[in-house]
């Protein structure tokens, strides 16, 4: 493949802003990147370039039920009645449905600026419950989607065997989720094969949480793939952190590094109740903390002590989870007025004098990129993901360099959000995904079928 090159009259790298900026691309990748350098006619000309996010935490086949769990029940409506309207919506999935509607979720990705997303991923089997001949055939599903839309896809297959702390036998509306050790091993073979087409695909594990897992299986799972991420589900729920207690008598998180070498591989989704003991854990392990802030107001979940976590050197990056509303720059601002409503004070999420929109970017862009298995940023080896400003947007006048970021994340949102490439193809150009049309029209029908 011939090398491609981008020429921005602006750049943020890992190392700061520059000016005239050039990238050389290929094979999808950065293969070099010049500074202070002027275009020429072979260069691709834009304005601000901006690494793409990565998205470490989505279950893609939720985008279709998003809304539909917004009525008040009769009792207190809780993060547990939603998941019953989503086992009964899971029921119904099939392999070609999936594929539509991870298709429409990633479209919408990519037209806010998420580049690669972590796929936590656990409906393996077939509506009744048996396996499928392809133990991969729903992840294969998700790649296809992958294929077609461009995202980087990080697939994250889920060990779900209990339904509660010690090992308590699974219910009925979690037969299409639950494996033993061996049928894993399995999946995690075949989930290699099914994204081996995809030019930079990554294969981590993901044990769904302290609930599904029994300690011995945990142990198994983090010895499988030695050099994987591994993502679990901990300490979302103050329900959770209660029947941990009962269980074990310790918190969820506390348990967990009190049982495995958690280290950079690891992210840990939500964390939202940690104790300051806990969040010192965190931080020192070098694991990513995995926030997904729409979702988590969404379901009533609380809000993670950020700015204390921050303090401590913790990194952490964000995830749309439930997709219910699918918005890079407003998971990102979300974050930061969670933080401000709770500390009663602006700016929470920032060193003195500097930008809270860059910052809070900046260490999103890192945290996902170790969390998804990748390198980020635009630097050379990384792959091409990147993301082009309209300069010229309404919320954009009169801003330059941190004032674009912050503008992006706090008043202009993703309107301002031109072009998108991954890995080094152009897929979103004036804010709209090349496929969207056809992408839009399968999934429109998909959804009159399912929810008719
Ligand atoms: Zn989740």
């Amino acid at each position: 493949m011939a090398d491609t090159t981008l020429h921005f009259d602006h750049a943020l790298l890992p190392t700061g802003w520059a000016a005239d900026v050039r990238l050389t691309i290929t094979s999808g990748r950065i293969a070099s990147v010049e500074t202070g350098v002027s275009s020429n006619h072979r260069d691709a000309r834009h304005a601000v370039a901006l690494p793409g996010m990565p998205n470490l935490h989505s279950h893609a086949f939720q985008r279709a039920m998003a809304g539909l769990a917004e009525v008040r029940g009769t009792s207190d409506d809780t993060f547990w009645t939603w998941r019953e309207a989503m086992y009964r919506f899971v029921e119904r999935i099939t392999p070609e449905d999936l594929t539509a509607i991870a298709a429409m979720a990633q479209v919408e990705m990519l037209e806010s600026g998420f580049t690669r997303v972590g796929e936590f991923h656990y409906l393996h089997h077939a509506p009744d419950g048996s396996a499928y001949a392809d133990p991969a055939e729903m992840g294969a599903a998700l790649a296809r989607a992958a294929d077609e839309t461009g995202i980087g896809l990080t697939l994250l297959p889920v060990f779900y065997a209990h339904s509660g702390f010690g090992g308590s036998a699974p219910g009925e509306g979690q037969r299409r989720f639950v494996t033993d050790l061996d049928g894993f091993a399995h999946l995690l073979d075949a989930s290699e094969r099914a994204v081996a087409s995809l030019p930079d695909a990554v294969v981590g594990v993901a044990p769904h949480s302290l609930r599904a897992v029994t300690p011995e299986a945990l142990s198994t799972l983090a010895a499988m793939r030695p050099a994987a991420p591994i993502h679990i589900h901990i300490a979302e729920q103050l329900r959770e952190v209660e029947d941990c207690v009962a269980w074990s008598g310790q918190r969820p998180v506390e348990w967990l590094f009190d049982h495995n070498d958690v280290d950079r591989r690891w992210c840990l989704v939500h964390a939202t109740h940690v104790e300051p003991g806990e969040l010192a854990g965190i931080a020192a392990s070098g694991a990513v903390v995995g926030l997904c802030p729409i979702t988590e107001a969404n379901l009533g979940d609380g809000i993670f002590p950020a700015r204390a976590f921050w303090d401590a050197g913790g990194q952490f990056g964000v995830g749309s989870d439930s997709n219910v509303l699918i918005d890079m720059a407003e998971e990102l601002r979300l974050l930061e007025y969670g933080q401000r409503l709770t500390q009663h004070g602006r700016n929470i999420l920032a060193a003195s004098g500097a930008s809270t929109g860059t910052t809070l970017f900046g260490a999103s862009v890192s945290g996902g990129a170790q969390a998804l298995g990748v390198a980020g940023g635009i630097s050379v080896g990384a792959s091409a993901d990147l993301i082009s400003l309209d300069p010229d947007h309404i919320a954009m006048t009169g801003r330059t360099r941190d004032g674009w970021i912050d503008a992006l994340i706090f008043a202009g949102g993703r309107a301002a959000i031109d072009r998108v490439w991954r890995h080094g193809a152009s897929v979103v150009e004036s804010g709209r995904h090349r496929a969207r049309g056809a992408v839009e029209a399968r999934y429109r029908k998909t959804l009159t079928r399912l929810l008719g």
